[in-house]
């Protein structure tokens, strides 16, 4: 079993998009080992993208991912992480393929839903940015 940490992105949360969301980890197969609403403040968000901090989108996409409430998730499974990346589909909804979540419900490549962590180790630090021990079950 492995572990992944994913998001519900301000757009997906402010169209209504969180139970059909939800609805699409069940039906893959996923237990939900922490789940929860938050805000984050654009110094939460800097410092959770810093990665992508020389990147030319930064900056627009903490905004972004501060502009409104998300949904943030620990997902567990066999081959979660490359399996939930599967479920989402590419960054650009524009490039997904049709039944993934970014194609079914992204607004554009910055506000496209979702996010899922990259590997197993970016996993493992995303959860520990976002939950407490006890809050994972
Ligand atoms: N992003 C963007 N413009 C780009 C590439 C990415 O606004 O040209 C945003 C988008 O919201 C994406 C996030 O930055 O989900 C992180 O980018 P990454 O390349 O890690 O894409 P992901 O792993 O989310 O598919
Ligand atoms: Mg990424």
């Amino acid at each position: 079993m492995q572990r992944t940490f994913i998001m519900i992105k301000p757009d997906a949360v402010k169209n209504g998009h969180v139970g059909n969301i939800l609805a699409h980890i069940q039906k893959e197969g996923f237990k939900t080992r922490g789940l929860k609403l938050i805000q984050l403040s654009l110094s939460d968000a800097k410092q959770f993208y810093k990665v992508h901090s020389e990147r030319p989108f930064y900056n627009d996409l903490c905004s972004f991912m501060a502009s409104g409430p998300i949904v943030a998730a620990v997902l567990e499974r066999d081959n979660a992480v490359l399996h939930w990346r599967e479920v989402i589909g590419a960054t650009d909804p524009k490039e997904a393929k049709d039944g993934t979540i970014r194609k079914l419900y992204a607004e554009s490549k910055e506000a496209n839903a979702v996010h899922g962590s990259d590997s197993d180790e970016n996993a493992e630090f995303e959860i520990s940015f976002f939950f407490k021990g006890y809050e994972l079950v």
